[in-house]
């Protein structure tokens, strides 16, 4: 609350943002985290660049609404196997938060990926914590404003790359390259390489630790999954505590400082260490928060302050563990660190396991056996039941054909379910790799067959010349004679 005059009072309803200078950390957990970046990114820029078929191997060609997956083809009517996947990935966070809290958010969410790879690009231009600190204090002048603009012009640069390898998936590349270069690209190609780029731009160079704390829902209610046993960053507040710089720690006997000999680490391990203050756990924060302070939303597990208080603890010749990955469980009861694989195939874990290993299985069943024809019959709306020569009847059908094989393949129709039924249209078919066809087909029943009113018929389609298994399709429909 802050006072403008003796009468009006203003209260602010938001804290000001403070910038964070997170120091970077190094050690075990940074080098894993650095492993998920390498991977994840080679992924994301890594697949536009395969090729499958003559073909990019993964494209979502939104156009001709089909999605292409390396040898499998997807159309709009195989969005169960989507709805399949998601909730796959839904189970797999699940089970993830559930074992190991959030080290999704820690090691592999986009937005600690590229805000790692950007503060990277940030240390390089402006240097390390106090440097950075230093500079924004300084003034504007010529070095400052060389260093921000470096800094910026490569973060975007490397973000409109980002953008650029987003539409790939939706775009072929060739075409994207080659529009992109000739300043033709469409407007919604523009958009979208536009939007991602300055999405990423702003989500990892200016808000950071702000899209964890307020944009991200996961964070909100990953905690209804935690449970006792649940890997978590936790400062151990009986070893740590009373906390006090390590100076009079030395003088109370406490902690021997590692400059003085090696030999006097096995002297400091039996004091148990102890917080020597340093605050190193909370400048490596990426967040800002004192883990210290006990477990807290903002807390992505990074455990950026768990390497941080280790190389505190290998320098003052202490255990490592003040701060560590480890459970509630764990801390409240001072168990071993190797206690916490016996809890860790609990009710819940395994109620998740089970359902992810019926749903995989099941997706995985059903996309091996999938066909690889698709058949609908539309009556043809504008023909209706009409007797043609000889007292026959005659119907008129479209047939929609969706061929998944990236092969040419060549179908017989043939039409069943009544006796005297034939094809009045062309019986063979021949359908283009990956493509949709509507094939007009006329039927004719002999007269005297049947029923008055509708008659339920079968259309069969049969590959002719199938090289590995036998390829059939079968779809009903209704064959109409007139009432006299
Ligand atoms: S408290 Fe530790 S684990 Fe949590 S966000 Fe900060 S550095 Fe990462
Ligand atoms: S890094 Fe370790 S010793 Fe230093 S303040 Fe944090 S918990 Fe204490």
């Amino acid at each position: 609350m802050s006072q403008t005059s003796p009468d009006v009072a203003v209260i602010r309803m938001y804290a000001p943002r403070e910038q964070i200078y997170a120091r970077e950390a190094r050690g075990r957990f940074a080098s894993w985290r650095w492993l998920c970046v390498w991977l994840t990114q080679a992924v994301f820029y890594g697949l536009p660049w395969l090729h499958w078929n003559g073909r990019q191997a993964v494209l979502f060609d939104l156009g001709a609404r089909k999605f292409y997956l390396w040898g499998l083809v997807l159309w709009p009517q195989d969005l169960i196997y989507l709805a399949a996947l998601l909730i796959v990935c839904a189970l797999s966070l699940f089970l993830f938060t559930a074992v190991a809290g959030r080290v999704w958010c820690g090691f592999a969410c986009p937005q600690t990926v590229y805000t790692e790879i950007f503060m990277w690009i940030e240390r390089q231009f402006e240097g390390e914590r106090s440097a950075r600190i230093r500079l924004d204090r300084q003034p504007w002048g010529y070095a400052k404003l060389a260093r921000k603009g470096g800094k910026h012009l490569v973060w975007l640069l490397f973000a409109l790359w980002t953008g650029f390898t987003f539409v790939a998936y939706f775009t072929p590349l060739p075409t994207l390259a080659a529009s992109s270069l000739s300043f033709a690209l469409g407007p919604w190609e523009s958009f979208w390489v536009l939007f991602y780029s300055l999405a990423t731009y702003g989500n990892a160079g200016w808000m950071r630790e702000q899209v964890c704390r307020y944009m991200c829902p996961y964070a909100r209610f990953q905690s209804s999954m935690f449970d006792q046993d649940t890997l978590i960053v936790s400062y151990d507040a009986r070893r740590g505590e009373p906390r006090a710089p390590l100076g009079k720690q030395v003088q109370a006997g406490k902690v021997t400082a590692h400059r003085e000999t090696a030999a006097a680490a096995p002297t400091a391990a039996q004091a148990g260490g102890g917080c020597i203050d340093c605050s190193l756990c909370v400048q490596v924060c990426p967040t800002g928060i004192d883990i210290r302070n006990g477990l807290q939303y903002d807390c992505i597990s990074c455990a950026a302050c768990v390497d941080a208080c280790d190389s505190v603890m290998d320098k003052i010749g202490a255990p490592r563990g003040l701060v560590a990955f480890t459970t509630s469980r764990a801390v409240q009861q001072q168990l071993a660190p190797q206690s916490l694989a016996s809890r860790l195939l609990r009710p819940r874990v395994l109620v998740y396991v089970a359902l992810l290993a019926l749903i995989t299985a099941a997706l995985g069943w059903t996309m091996l056996h999938r066909s690889p024809l698709k058949l609908d019959v539309i009556r043809d709306r504008g023909v209706m039941a009409r007797e043609v020569e000889q007292g026959q009847i005659e119907n008129s059908f479209r047939l929609q054909l969706m061929h998944v094989e990236e092969q040419t393949r060549r179908y017989r129709i043939s039409v069943h379910g009544l006796e005297g039924l034939t094809l009045a249209s062309p019986a063979e078919v021949r359908l283009e790799p990956a493509s949709t066809r509507f094939v007009p087909v006329t039927v004719r029943l002999a007269a005297g067959q049947g029923q008055p009113g509708a008659n339920r018929i079968s259309f069969r389609l049969v590959a002719i010349d199938a090289d590995g298994a036998p390829v059939q399709v079968e779809e009903k429909a209704m064959f109409f004679i007139p009432r006299s």
